[in-house]
């Protein structure tokens, strides 16, 4: 199987800005920010997308879920807040199938988003 571009991110064959990385996850700046703030959390492991989700992978997913607070926190968003965003699928606007958590912040995000 080919690389996901998030997987050459984490095998560092492609460059990014890295924030945050462990055994089993990586966070890095979007290429593309939508907001001041704009990471994308991955799961090393290539899930394809969160509708394709197994229950073996819910170690990985709640240890993710976890990491958000602290990640906030060294951005400087946490009390400010912030918003997390999985895109699923066409409808969803996916544009690469490699799970990954958008947190965005920095600014008043808008609700319902377009
Ligand atoms: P999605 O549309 O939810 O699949 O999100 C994919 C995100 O990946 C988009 O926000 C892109 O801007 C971002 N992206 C694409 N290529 C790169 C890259 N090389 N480095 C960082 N972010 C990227």
């Amino acid at each position: 199987m080919e690389k996901t571009l998030f997987e050459k991110i984490a095998d560092r064959e492609i460059p990014a800005d890295i924030v945050y990385e462990d055994d089993l996850c990586l966070c890095f700046r979007d290429i593309s920010p939508e907001a001041p703030t704009h990471l994308l959390l991955v799961p090393k492991k290539p899930i394809p997308r969160i509708g394709a989700a197994q229950s073996e992978d819910a170690a990985v997913l709640g240890h993710m879920m976890t990491r958000i607070s602290d990640i906030a926190k060294t951005e400087g968003i946490l009390e400010s807040g912030f918003r997390v965003v999985i895109n699923n699928g066409p409808h969803g606007g996916e544009t690469v199938p490699h799970m990954h958590i958008h947190l965005l912040g920095g600014r008043q995000l808008l609700w319902p988003p377009g």
